[in-house]
């Protein structure tokens, strides 16, 4: 069991209410990402006097919150963002929730919110799926998210651990991030923001980590960058890009073929893409692969040698994600990764899309 509580509301005493008007079903080859929902939502209240209550689900509605509520102060708040996908064989299937439902309970601890048994939450999740499977897109490149949330509802301004809590998912189907094929991106590299330092909360999944990199997105928007590169430190460390962890393939100074993205040391979100790609590249063993520090400088000297191939963005919501060009120092470096059509970004790719819709393959590739 993965939870660091032996409290956890239970699988069994769901109770479900369905909604007896079903809205029409979205057009899927027209879908923006965030915006469509299911008919229902998976709700679990906390207390810190009653404990977990019984999970429901219950027909989409609004929230109630007292204006007071920390969530809506003090940002106690925390999510997660994972897919269910339908396979060749059309049945539905998560991918590697249990990761998330790990990451969700390190950030709650984090956070001062429950834990709570992953296991738990995860079957909860897979009626909700099955009673809105409808809404579940039946393609390769398309998929359900899923959007597990924890916030503070406890109605007093106190700067203080929130005694109540509210633990819901609400679903929807996205459309394929890559419409037309492998759609590379510019990044912005400006060592004068920063996302995440050390002691702080960058490793962990809460809202007050994305809230203030909106302006910072902006700022790339305006400068003709469609996402952020984040830096860390004197020697400027490449940690992270937007809402994706980062992969570079290159010749390293020593020669050798390698794969390199930064380490788990607290400044980066432990994707689980970038932890699939890493057991996928070490299984492969075409290449040295290193989770290690490494740094702008290392990125400008490897262009000017010619030993930098691919560089991609690594995440949920793409899997894979080019990048051509980084607007660093008033330069725009050019990436080489589709020059040769990005080969060891399009084999991730490739094979997580498989993973994905194979029925019985994920389990192959990975046991925990
Ligand atoms: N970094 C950040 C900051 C993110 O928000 C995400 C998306 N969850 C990722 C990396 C990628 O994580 P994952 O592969 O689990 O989606």
């Amino acid at each position: 069991r993965h939870s660091s509580t032996a409290a956890s509301f239970k699988a069994q005493d769901l109770h479900v209410t369905q909604t007896d008007q079903k809205t029409q079903l979205p057009d899927f080859n027209n879908l923006k990402f965030g915006q469509t929902f299911s008919d229902h939502i998976l709700e679990v209240e906390w207390s810190i006097k009653r404990g977990w209550g019984k999970p429901s689900i219950t027909p989409m509605h609004n929230l109630s919150l007292h204006p007071a509520s920390k969530v809506l102060h003090y940002a106690v708040e925390l999510f997660e963002g994972m897919k269910a996908y339908k396979g060749e064989d059309g049945k539905i299937r998560m991918f590697r929730p249990l990761e998330n439902m790990i990451r969700m309970n390190s950030t709650a601890q984090r956070s001062c919110l429950p834990t709570f048994d992953g296991e738990e939450l995860i079957e909860c999740m897979k009626t909700l799926i099955s009673i809105d499977k409808d809404w579940v897109p039946d393609s390769r490149t398309s998929s359900l998210y899923i959007r597990p949330t924890m916030i503070g509802t406890e109605p007093q301004l106190g700067v203080s651990r929130p005694e109540s809590a509210l633990l819901f998912v609400i679903i929807g189907p996205v459309g394929a991030y890559y419409p037309t094929g492998l759609k590379p991106v510019t990044l912005l590299a400006d060592p004068k923001y920063v996302r995440a330092w050390p002691g702080g909360s960058g490793q962990y999944k809460m809202g007050a980590n994305y809230g203030p990199t909106l302006s910072v997105g902006q700022d790339a928007e305006k400068q003709g960058c469609q996402q952020v590169l984040w830096l860390y430190g004197e020697d400027q460390q490449v940690t992270e890009v937007g809402a994706m962890n980062i992969f570079m393939y290159w010749i390293n100074e020593q020669g050798e073929k390698e794969l390199i993205t930064a380490p788990l040391n607290g400044l980066i979100l432990p994707g689980i893409t970038r932890k699939s790609l890493l057991e996928l590249a070490r299984g492969w063993g075409e290449y040295k692969v290193s989770e290690r520090e490494y740094t702008m400088g290392d990125i400008v000297k490897g262009l000017k040698e010619n030993r930098v191939k691919e560089l991609f963005g690594a995440g949920t919501a793409c899997v894979v994600c080019p990048v051509e060009k980084i607007l660093y120092n008033n330069e725009m470096l050019q990436i080489p990764t589709m020059s040769e059509g990005a080969p060891v970004a399009m084999k991730f790719y490739n094979t997580l899309l498989d993973i994905q819709s194979r029925p019985g393959y994920d389990e192959e590739l990975f046991h925990k």
